[in-house]
């Protein structure tokens, strides 16, 4: 065998060992043709570029948008109209949107519920996923906001796939179940009132067939998760996130999309 190949054994050996016995330290041994090789850490550093998730600066996000987000045109006008509104950061990326319209193709989903709707975005990229005869039930509580939604859902031609209802949502997903809804439901978004979300996650468990998706947004609350909370949206949100790992109803991940994606599939 040449040197080259011997080493590799070598080191095959040596990282099984290191893994084996360190499985907490993240190191191995990296061979180098001529020298001793040295041991590296794959938690940091150029080593590490696909063991954890990249933080995205500016420059790479509009890489990633550059080259891969692909709107109707009516969604880039509502982005571009939801930007100027004094609440215009509480719409969705857009690559969290054609995220959730890829799942809702994947799935092959035909009724979903979306809990916060906004100006109407999510919804929007959703209904654009849907076959036609699919249908959205989107609560939310403010005329105000949602109405800046229905000229772009038109523009769109899915309006016909959205039915929205302007209540709490808690009393909507109750009024759906009492009617026997339950297991009706392909996909869920979950992106109202954070305090709520434990309420709407177990309604939606409810109203979903097995196999069903919800995606629960803000997960990650800006980072606040991840310390002491010091308000009730951050508690609820840690208890919801505490809640959901050891939930076996459910299969799940939780991704660093946009603020922090959950995906929960009822089992
Ligand atoms: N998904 C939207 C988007 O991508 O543009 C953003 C939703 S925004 C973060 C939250 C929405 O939840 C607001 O429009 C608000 O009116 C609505 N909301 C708050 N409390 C609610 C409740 N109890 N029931 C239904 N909707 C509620
Ligand atoms: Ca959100």
């Amino acid at each position: 065998r040449s040197a080259r190949e011997g080493e590799r054994s070598l080191s095959t050996m040596l990282n099984w060992f290191l893994y084996k016995r360190f499985p907490r330290l993240h190191i191995r041994w990296q061979p180098s043709h001529g020298g001793c090789g040295k041991l590296v850490s794959f938690i940091s550093g150029a080593q590490s570029m696909s063991s954890r998730t990249l933080n995205l600066d500016d420059t790479l996000y509009d890489y990633l948008l550059t080259h891969s987000l692909r709107e109707h045109p009516a969604q880039t006008a509502l982005r571009a109209a939801t930007a100027k509104h004094a609440r215009g950061g509480m719409q969705i990326s857009p690559e969290q949107g054609q995220f959730m319209a890829l799942l809702i193709r994947l799935m092959g989903a035909r009724n979903t519920i979306e809990i916060g709707v906004f100006t109407g975005y999510s919804s929007l990229a959703v209904a654009l996923a849907l076959p036609d005869d699919g249908r959205i039930l989107a609560c939310d509580i403010s005329d105000e906001y949602t109405s800046i939604a229905r000229p772009y859902w038109e523009a769109a031609g899915v309006a016909h796939k959205i039915d929205l209802q302007l209540a709490p949502a808690l009393a909507t997903l109750d009024a759906r179940l009492a009617a026997g809804a339950a297991g009706q439901y392909d996909f869920a978004f979950i992106d109202a009132d954070k305090t709520g979300y434990d309420a709407y996650y177990e309604r939606c468990l409810q109203l979903l067939r097995p196999g069903g998706l919800i995606a629960i947004d803000n997960v990650l609350w800006d980072g606040s998760v991840a310390a002491v909370a010091e308000d009730n949206d951050t508690a609820a949100l840690q208890d919801l996130n505490r809640k959901l790992h050891r939930d076996e109803r459910i299969d799940l991940s939780m991704l660093p999309v946009g603020d922090g994606l959950t995906l929960a599939r009822k089992r």
